[in-house]
C-alpha cells in the first residue's frame, strides 16, 4: 500500500493519487527557458505521479535503467484531509490535513523530449521512486504555509532554496483548480512546484530536503 505518514502520531493514510503543479515559481520558469522572457502560466500546469512512486525517509531513489539526466525539484507538499469536489476558495483550507516537503524527481532529458514532441511526461515524472515524501505535519502545527523556506542539500551542500511566498498559484488556488476536474480524496498528495536551482543528481548522492523547521526527508540516489 502507498501511504503518507503523520509525523507526530505515526498514523498512515492511503494515497489514491498524487497531483503535481509544474511551473509555479517564476524564477524556475526563467531557468527552464534561458534567454526568453518568463511567461507566467494563466492556469496551473498539472501532471500526476502514481502512488507506487512514493518513497520516504531513509529509502533510495533508483535511477531507471535508461541513459538520462535525473534532476531534483524540492517542493512543498499538501495532503488532503477531507474528500471534496468543486471546492470553493473559502472552503479550501478545511480540506487540508497537513503539509510536508517532497522531491519531484524528474528525468529531465526525457521530459524535454516529451515537451518537444507534445507527448505526456508520465515516464519522466512518474517512474518508481520519483515521489519522495517527508512525514506530514498537521496544518495547525504550522504557523503560516505561505511563509516557509524550502531547501535541498546534496551531500550537505545547499543546492536549492526558495520561499513559499513566491508561489504563483497559492495552495488554495491549486485546490480550487484541481477539484474542478478531480475529486480530492483524504490522503491525496499535491506537489506545489519547485523554485529555481534544479539540477542533476548522481549515484551515491545523499539528498536532504527541508521545509522550515517543520519537516525534512533524507534519501540516497542509486543506480539499479
Ligand atoms: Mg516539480
Amino acid at each position: 500500500m502507498s501511504y503518507i505518514c503523520l509525523k507526530k502520531s505515526g498514523e498512515r493514510i492511503a494515497v489514491s493519487k498524487i497531483l503535481c503543479v509544474g511551473a509555479n515559481y517564476s524564477d524556475h520558469i526563467a531557468e527552464m527557458n534561458p534567454g526568453k522572457p518568463a511567461e507566467l502560466p494563466k492556469e496551473p500546469v498539472i501532471f500526476m505521479k502514481p502512488p507506487s512512486a512514493i518513497i520516504r525517509d531513509g529509502e533510495n531513489i533508483i535511477f531507471p535503467d535508461v541513459q538520462s539526466e535525473l534532476h531534483h525539484e524540492v517542493e512543498l507538499i499538501v495532503v488532503i484531509g477531507k474528500d471534496g469536489k468543486n471546492i470553493k476558495a473559502a472552503d479550501a483550507d478545511s480540506h487540508i490535513l497537513g503539509y510536508g516537503v517532497g522531491l519531484d524527481m524528474t528525468l529531465r532529458d526525457l521530459q524535454a523530449e516529451a515537451k518537444k514532441k507534445g507527448r505526456p511526461w508520465t515516464i519522466a515524472k512518474g517512474f518508481d521512486t520519483s515521489a519522495v515524501l517527508s512525514d506530514v505535519v498537521l496544518k495547525n502545527e504550522l504557523i503560516q504555509v505561505n511563509d516557509l523556506t524550502l531547501k535541498l542539500f546534496i551531500n550537505d551542500v545547499l543546492r536549492q532554496e526558495g520561499h513559499t511566498s513566491n508561489m504563483i498559484f497559492k495552495v488554495s488556488d491549486i485546490i480550487v483548480y484541481l477539484s474542478q476536474f478531480f475529486t480530492l480524496c483524504r490522503g491525496d498528495v499535491i506537489f506545489t512546484g519547485t523554485p529555481k536551482g534544479v539540477g542533476p543528481v548522481q549515484s551515491g548522492d545523499r539528498l536532504r530536503a527541508v521545509l522550515g523547521e517543520y519537516a525534512e526527508v533524507i534519501v540516497s540516489v542509486k543506480k539499479i
